[in-house]
Order: structure tokens, then C-alpha cells, then sequence
């Protein structure tokens, strides 16, 4: 059974370690039961997953995690922490912890070494309570590096959430959107207060499982210049797209004018009305 670590348990924790909340860090810990249990569930785990876990802080998720899936490599960079894990995990012999920035961490490397020191743990799913510094950083590392994850369960801040998950014509929807959407589905699993954590953040926070696609939505050419001119696009969000495209592969405001009409798409518009197949479109036809 997961030990239930309330507020006044965490706060106690973390005085007898004579160890701070450290902001720099995003360390805001879960003491939210429900809020773990939900994570745990979300993340769809069973024995043959290995689970890499980021910031595991005190353990809270981890121990929950380790319940459901085969193993776990819980991978902190907060040094005063590792003894305290140490301590929450005790007994459980299916945990690893690695002391590391999960920036720098080799996920394909680690995952195959797992793999080979354990042979039955066939899919790496990834799990965090994630720091909120660096939560779009994170995100985009393990996507561009294309990691041979089935998915991510990921808590950010909810304002976060609401980008990855956004629809087209929506304040909310930009380049971190079509980035995120063209290599993943995305499902909502929780939404979690602030209230849930210690200390309490001043904003609420989304649970999301973002599940890595086998097929992606479009077919591109070229998948640098699609967001090249992505972030072309939204560079200038009260721009129109003409603006904010001219000089991309060199074309100028006439030439580019020419081109998106040729094209269909209107040049006035703005890149948040754009669906990500016109944005294929526009890519495609600029790399032919
Ligand atoms: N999982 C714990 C929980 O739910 O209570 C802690 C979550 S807390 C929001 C984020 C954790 O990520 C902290 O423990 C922090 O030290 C750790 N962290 C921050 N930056 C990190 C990095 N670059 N690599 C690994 N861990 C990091």
C-alpha cells in the first residue's frame, strides 16, 4: 500500500533532512492522494513497463508507480533529495535512482541498458511530476529526440496544458501546439489545485497523458522546414501570416503573396486560424 504523505508528513520529512523547498527547483511536492492516484492510473501502467520517472522529489508518485509497473528509474538532480528517496523507497527493490538533469539524461541509452539488466520490460512509458521551470523544455527534448517511449504522463501548469491541447482559431493554440499534436494524441486525465501541493504554487495544474503516435498526422517533406515554418508563423502573433512569412527560404512579400494564393490559403489570415494540414501545406509546397 502507498504511504500516505500528507502536508504535515512531507513538511517533517524535509525538517528532519534539514532540507528547503528549493523554488529554483519547482519543487512543489504532491500531498494529494487522489491527485497520485490518478497519475498512477492515467499513465496506464503494468509489469513488463519500465517507468522512467522525472523529479521524484521525495517519492511521493514514485512509490505508487513502482506498485503498477515492472520497474521504475526515478532520475532527480536535486543532490540533498537522494538520501531521502532513498529512505521513502526503502524495501522496494524494483526502484533505481539516478542523480542526474533529466536534460542530460541518454533516455534511449538508459532504456536499453534496463532492458538488458531486465529482460521482460518490453515499453518505457515516462512519468513526472514535472518541475514547471522547464516543463516545455522537457517536453520538446524527449519528442525531438524521439524516444522510444509509448507515452507520457505528464502534470504541468494548467495554462501549459492548455497550449498543448488547443484547437485552431483559439488564443491559446500556437507553434508549442502543432509541435506537441504532430507527435502525439493527447488526453486529459486530472485536473489537480493547488491546494494539492506543498509548498502551494500560485497556479493550478492539468494532468495530461500525451501518447506518442506511430503514424504521424501529416506527410512532410521536409520536417525542419514545417517548423521553420511554424515558428515563422507565429512569430508575430497580431501579424498576418503574409507578414510573418515573407524572408522564409528567401521569398519576398510580393513572391510569398503570390505563393499562398496560389496555394488557396489567404494571405491576411492569421497563423492561429491555420490547421496543421494547411501548415503541411504551405511547408510542402515551399520545399518542393
Ligand atoms: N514528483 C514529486 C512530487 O510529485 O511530489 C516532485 C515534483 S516537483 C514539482 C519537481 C521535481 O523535479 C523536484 O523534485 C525537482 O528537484 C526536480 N527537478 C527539477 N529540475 C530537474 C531536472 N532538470 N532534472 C531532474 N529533476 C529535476
Amino acid at each position: 500500500m502507498t504511504k500516505e504523505f500528507t502536508e504535515a508528513r512531507i513538511r517533517a520529512v524535509m525538517a528532519r533532512h534539514k532540507a528547503g523547498f528549493s523554488k529554483k527547483l519547482g519543487q512543489n511536492f504532491l500531498a494529494d492522494p487522489e491527485a497520485i492516484r490518478l497519475i498512477a492510473e492515467g499513465a496506464e501502467l503494468g509489469e513488463q513497463d519500465h517507468v522512467i520517472e522525472i523529479g521524484p522529489g521525495i517519492g511521493v508518485l514514485t512509490l505508487a508507480l513502482a506498485e503498477r509497473a515492472g520497474r521504475v528509474t526515478a532520475v532527480e538532480i536535486d543532490r540533498k533529495l537522494i538520501p531521502i528517496l532513498q529512505q521513502t523507497l526503502t524495501g522496494l527493490d524494483n526502484v533505481d535512482i539516478i542523480q542526474e538533469d533529466i536534460l542530460k539524461v541518454d533516455i534511449g541509452a538508459l532504456q536499453e541498458k534496463v532492458r538488458g539488466e531486465h529482460p521482460g520490460l518490453e515499453h518505457l512509458k515516462i512519468v513526472g511530476n514535472l518541475p514547471y521551470y522547464i516543463t516545455t523544455p522537457i517536453i520538446m527534448k524527449l519528442l525531438e529526440e524521439d524516444v522510444p517511449a509509448e507515452s507520457i504522463t505528464a502534470m504541468m501548469q494548467k495554462e501549459v496544458a492548455e497550449r498543448l491541447t488547443a484547437s485552431p482559431g483559439t488564443k491559446a493554440y500556437g507553434a508549442i501546439t502543432l509541435a506537441v499534436q504532430y507527435y502525439c494524441t493527447l488526453e486529459t486525465i486530472a485536473q489537480v489545485p493547488a491546494e494539492s501541493f506543498v509548498p502551494k504554487p500560485k497556479v493550478d495544474s492539468t494532468v495530461l497523458r500525451l501518447d506518442l503516435r506511430k503514424e504521424k498526422p501529416v506527410d512532410l517533406i521536409d520536417e525542419k522546414l514545417f517548423f521553420e515554418v511554424v515558428r515563422a508563423g507565429f512569430s508575430m502573433r497580431r501579424k498576418t501570416l503574409l507578414n510573418c512569412l515573407t524572408g522564409v527560404k528567401g521569398m519576398s512579400k510580393e513572391e510569398m503573396s503570390g505563393f499562398l494564393e496560389g496555394l488557396g490559403i489567404l494571405s491576411q489570415r492569421r497563423a492561429e486560424t491555420l490547421t496543421m494540414e494547411e501548415f503541411a501545406q504551405i511547408a510542402n509546397a515551399l520545399g518542393e
